[in-house]
């Protein structure tokens, strides 16, 4: 296998910074709405702000892999005597919970850092984060070149775990009649 060189790119999330004012969910969904911007609904979005004012829990997480099923066990976290409810760290689109999934199709979510063209110059969320809770890091990094799923992959195993490879493959072919 060949080495290629790829570009690392992190969000840094200071946890004693956000104040929950969830500004991150509204323009990523407005982001990735069609059209661009024309609408925002959190729950379209691929970072989401877990929130618990009461036990002084604020919490950004980014929307990270599919999975098509649920872990076995689960964690809990304590930090500075702040405790974490299961799952609260998880980035994953997983079956257990909503968050990570587009409302409508039920399709997975994943943070494609703000990929546009021109390129933005820092992700939104970062941008309009105005208590500096997000911080943009950028590396290259060497690594073993490897086939990846595309996107339309990722989304078509979800459909198929979720309906059925009979009923997508029905459904394609009765689209590709209509045209
Ligand atoms: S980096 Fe972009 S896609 Fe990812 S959560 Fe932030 S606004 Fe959304
Ligand atoms: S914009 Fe920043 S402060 Fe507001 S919820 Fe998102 S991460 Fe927290």
């Amino acid at each position: 296998m060949s080495k290629v060189k790829k570009k690392v790119k992190t969000i840094k999330i200071d946890l004693d910074k956000c104040n929950g004012c969830r500004a991150c969910e509204v323009i990523c969904s407005a982001f990735h709405a069609n059209p661009k911007y024309s609408s925002n609904n959190p729950a379209r979005s691929r970072i989401r702000m877990i929130r618990d004012p009461i036990r002084d829990v604020y919490l950004p997480v980014y929307a990270g892999e599919y999975t098509a099923s649920e872990c076995m066990g689960r964690d809990k976290y304590v930090i500075d005597g702040r405790e974490y409810d299961e799952c609260d760290f998880c980035r994953a689109s997983c079956p257990s919970r909503d968050v990570f999934k587009e409302p409508d199709s039920g399709l997975p979510l994943k943070c494609d850092m703000c990929e546009d063209d021109p390129p933005q110059e820092k992700p939104l969320c970062v941008q309009w984060c105005l208590n500096d809770a997000l911080t943009y890091e950028e590396r290259e990094e060497e690594e073993e070149e490897e086939v990846k799923l595309e996107d339309v992959e990722i989304g078509l195993e979800s459909m198929v775990d979720k309906y059925g490879l009979q009923k997508v493959m029905d459904t394609v072919a009765r689209m590709t009649k209509k045209e």
